[in-house]
């Protein structure tokens, strides 16, 4: 598996995935956080499909400040933060309990102290001047159709930042409500990789969105109003 990622953790990052999926294991017990705990569905489906657009940052290691939006319980981000030992990661999610696990989880991987986390609707932190325009990336799986992901994530990049949308399927009329919604934001599609997950987990697509100027004020719209009226749309 790490070998077709073409990036390998150290002895340390190796211990820290395992102690992740302990610690998934036990919250889920708890509280419902996700059924991908196990074997391939752990390696392969959450940390493989979390780390491989990002394998060119691996490499570099550059000291990034990086946002989660909608972590569940906790992937990308936790997985981002093991394998990227210099940047920062603020994890964000609407629910407060699924936070508080994540933050848990994250200080007993010895992560807390270069994290965030924040128990708050994205389209709020987007209007909030203490948020909007500060991170080097933001990035969200699996937390809403790619235009409204566009408008939670846009707002948050700082200029020359970047944008990182996991899909599954990806189709033409994805690729064209996308080009629609990102023009508003003043934000284009800059590439979308393709990758077929071992183990036959499927298609996976990601998605990278660039600033060209500052993003309008009013977005994101108020709370709901990205998933009901999709930019774009
Ligand atoms: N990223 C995780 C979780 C996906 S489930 C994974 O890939 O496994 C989607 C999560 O996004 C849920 O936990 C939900 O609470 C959160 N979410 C949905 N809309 C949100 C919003 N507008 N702001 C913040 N979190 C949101």
């Amino acid at each position: 598996m790490w070998k077709l990622l073409g990036w390998q953790p150290s002895e340390l990052q190796l211990g820290q995935f395992q102690q992740l999926q302990d610690e998934l294991r036990s919250w889920n017990a708890r509280l419902n956080l996700t059924r991908l705990v196990e074997g391939d569905d752990f390696w392969i489906a959450q940390v493989f499909d979390s780390l491989w657009p990002l394998v060119s940052l691996l490499k570099a290691a550059p000291p990034v400040h990086m946002i989660d939006v909608g972590t569940g319980g906790g992937f990308p981000g936790l997985a981002l933060a093991i394998a990227l030992p210099q940047a920062r990661l603020t994890l964000v999610d609407s629910v407060q309990r699924k936070i508080e696990a994540v933050r848990a989880m994250a200080t007993t991987l010895g992560l807390a102290q270069r994290m965030e986390f924040c128990g708050e609707r994205a389209e709020k932190l987007g209007q909030d001047p203490a948020w909007r325009q500060r991170f080097d990336w933001a990035m969200a799986r699996a937390v809403a159709p790619a235009p409204v992901v566009a408008e939670y994530l846009v707002p948050l990049l700082r200029p020359g930042g970047r944008a990182l949308l996991y899909r599954g399927q990806w189709s033409p009329p994805d690729r064209e409500q996308l080009n629609r919604a990102t023009r508003s934001l003043n934000a284009r599609v800059e590439a979308v990789e393709a990758l077929d997950l071992p183990a036959g987990r499927g298609l996976r697509h990601a998605v990278s969105l660039v600033p060209v100027a500052g993003c309008p004020h009013q977005y994101p719209r108020a709370v709901g109003i990205p998933a009901k009226q999709p930019l774009g749309g």
